[in-house]
């Protein structure tokens, strides 16, 4: 069972305004014939999948059963998306249609005033964990926050955070995986998976707070890509055999950061990632690191399921 812990599906109006004239105004100074204003109304064609489609034919592809699909809460800080609930209802809806294939989380911003309703009413619909973005510009320690942890421990969900560098129009300070370790102390029977773990400058400081707490997994998206060179390989398989020595196998997620829109990711690039997943154990032997086929197992899919109560669950089989 392979289970891509790091997913994005959307729909028009899931990102903001500021995040499309930042790309626009990106593109524009690199191709001086074209103003971002011709730009701006045609890139989100590229990035969408409404109704799921790519997604499930990319990960037949790729051989992968499961992808957990994390909606984004941009919050107040941002203009012209959809409201939060119908970002949320998309992922949950998709979810539902593809039922064997998606596991819908619910983005939340803490700030919002019925946040910790919300996701009551989300679990109550299906949604799977959360997907918490600090760096939009919330401190993952203010007491909003931890209302919101409460009810995702209660209801033992796991919470995959950002951490590491965000989309370059939020704010990179509140990504840090340090800020989390009294997060961690205190909501010891919430799951925290540390999305990307710290890519590409906090991997120590991500590495350090699962080591320093059980409940916190490294999600390992974007040290890894379709075209990284054997030098950025090695280094990621560095990073994987110190896991392994740190932590063992059971707190090490596959997850790829695949958006499944016609044009953000290259063609294959679900199918390359998790093919080098694939063969880790061969490559972890360059670094002195046996991983067995059961602990192959775990990585590839089995920690994510335990830690999303899916593990035993008839849905997903064995
Ligand atoms: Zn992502």
């Amino acid at each position: 069972m392979i289970v891509d812990a790091h997913t994005h599906l959307l729909d028009r109006g899931h990102w903001p305004n500021e995040w499309w004239q930042w790309v626009a105004e990106d593109w524009a100074s690199r191709s001086p014939d074209r103003t971002p204003a011709a730009i701006r109304d045609r890139i989100e064609d590229g990035l969408i999948d409404p109704d799921g489609t790519r997604m499930i034919a990319n990960m037949d592809a790729a051989g992968v059963d499961l992808s957990v699909v994390l909606p984004i809460d941009w919050g107040p800080g941002f203009t012209g998306t959809q409201s939060i609930e119908q970002v949320v209802h998309h992922a949950l809806t998709l979810a539902e249609r593809h039922r064997d294939r998606l596991i819908p989380f619910a983005g939340i911003d803490p700030r919002r005033h019925d946040a910790e309703a919300l996701v009551e009413t989300w679990i109550g619909d299906g949604a799977k964990g959360l997907k918490l973005y600090p760096s939009c510009g919330w401190d993952p320690g203010s007491s909003a926050a931890r209302a919101v942890y409460t009810v995702a421990e209660a209801h033992r969900l796991p919470v995959l955070f950002h951490t590491g560098d965000p989309l370059p129009v939020l704010d990179r300070a509140r990504s840090a995986p340090q800020l989390l370790d009294e997060v961690a102390r205190d909501y010891p029977h919430m799951p925290i998976w540390l999305g990307h773990a710290g890519a590409p400058r906090w991997w120590d400081e991500a590495l350090a707070l699962a080591t320093a707490h059980e409940n916190v997994r490294l999600e390992m998206s974007v040290w890894i890509w379709d075209d990284s060179d054997t030098t950025q390989q090695e280094l990621f398989l560095a990073k994987v055999a110190e896991a392994l020595r740190a932590l063992g196998p059971e707190r090490i997620l596959f997850g790829t950061d695949h958006v499944s829109g016609s044009r953000v990711r290259a063609p294959g690039f679900l199918s390359t990632v998790t093919d080098f997943y694939r063969e880790l154990p061969q490559h972890l032997l360059r670094h002195g690191v046996r991983l067995d086929d059961s602990e192959l197992a775990d990585v590839m899919g089995r920690n994510a399921l335990r830690d999303l109560g899916l593990d035993r669950s008839d849905r997903c089989g064995a």
